[in-house]
């Protein structure tokens, strides 16, 4: 969940007065064609391809967002949000789990939150984060949207991602994996602004990680939402830091799946701002054009059917090439 910005709209409006003009009809389609699909960026100096990854198993994490989707409509203290939060604890039974609990002062009262985060260990000093929510939009409780794309995908990819981690040494940064809560705004957007009434439990975690010194170790955070989208095109997010947007097109490009990954440019307010905000190099994988127009978002029609394993094992193994590639840079880019 997110919000769109003004600009790619803007984009859009100045293409289509392009086409309207209807100067010169070839140019104009050439000028989609071959919209920027590169971040802008420093030099950036990558180190070598070192090798086949793991494979990321993409059908198994589909078989997650169903069993996560099963439970029903998860928002903010009902039943079927402990029972999703009992399902994530299950599956990371023997990992090391750190909860953040707490409760959050919302327009709409107070509510529970519940952060879940695995911990794991790799031999470098510092820390990878990638981050997912799991709440469903609150506003939409008493109807049957059950956020397969939204909340569900990404949930179920770090799932998958914990089981490539798990057991496995790791020569790099540690890994954390995130679940938290509480993502999406309370109050339908009309009524109130997404970022005065949302992201409360990305937002706590990013305080207690400023006031505890963790917030110093984290060289990356990356934050996947709506990963699932058959039809996979992740935005390039202007919110994000270029340099690590960058990292995440090479590693694309390095597997092949650079044609789904930046064709279009967003600006997107979603769980990394917090960590933006604190000086931490952050990237938003997320494709906000989900089905025409982004129709199926935030509506009951956000349901299992409209996405696909490939989906997922292509933003899976990207996150995986990702942290491969930053475990090898060395110095890091300045933030
Ligand atoms: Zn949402």
């Amino acid at each position: 969940m997110s919000r769109a910005k003004w600009l790619r709209w803007a984009g859009l409006a100045c293409l289509w007065m392009l086409v309207a003009c209807n100067q010169d009809k070839e140019s104009t389609q050439e000028k989609v064609r071959s919209a920027p699909p590169v971040a802008h960026d420093p030099v950036l100096n990558f180190p070598a391809d070192s090798g086949p990854l793991p494979a990321f198993d993409g059908e198994r994490a589909m078989q997650y967002v169903k069993e996560i989707v099963k439970f029903g409509p998860r928002p903010l203290a009902s039943a079927n949000h402990k029972k999703v939060e009992d399902y994530l604890d299950a599956r990371l039974k023997g990992d090391p789990v750190e909860d953040d609990t707490f409760t959050a002062e919302t327009p709409v009262g107070k509510f529970p939150v519940h952060n879940i985060v695995a911990k794991f260990p790799g031999a470098k000093d510092g820390i990878i984060v990638v981050a997912s929510h799991y709440d469903t939009n609150y506003p939409l409780r008493d109807t049957s949207y059950v956020g397969a794309n939204d909340g569900g995908s990404s949930s179920a990819l770090l799932l998958e991602l914990a089981n490539q981690l798990r057991g496995k040494p790791n020569d790099g940064y540690s890994v954390w994996l995130v679940w938290d809560d509480a993502e999406e705004a309370m109050k339908p957007d009309t009524e109130m602004p997404f970022m005065d009434n949302s992201l409360y439990g990305i937002t706590h975690l990013a305080e207690k990680w400023q006031a505890d010194g963790t917030l110093k170790k984290i060289k990356a955070f990356l934050l996947a939402d709506m990963i699932g989208d058959a039809d996979l095109n992740i935005d390039r997010d202007s919110n994000s830091t270029p340099w690590l947007e960058s990292v995440v097109y090479e590693a694309a490009t390095r597997l092949g799946y650079q044609s789904h990954f930046f064709g279009r440019d967003n600006q997107v307010s979603d769980d990394h701002v917090p960590f933006v905000k604190r000086g931490v190099a952050c990237a938003d994988l997320i494709d906000f054009d989900y089905g025409y127009n982004n129709v199926f978002w935030h509506t009951p029609q956000d349901t299992v059917d409209k996405l696909s394993p490939k989906s997922l094992e292509i933003v899976g193994s990207v996150v995986l090439e990702t942290i491969r590639i930053v475990d090898k840079m060395e110095p890091l880019p300045p933030k």
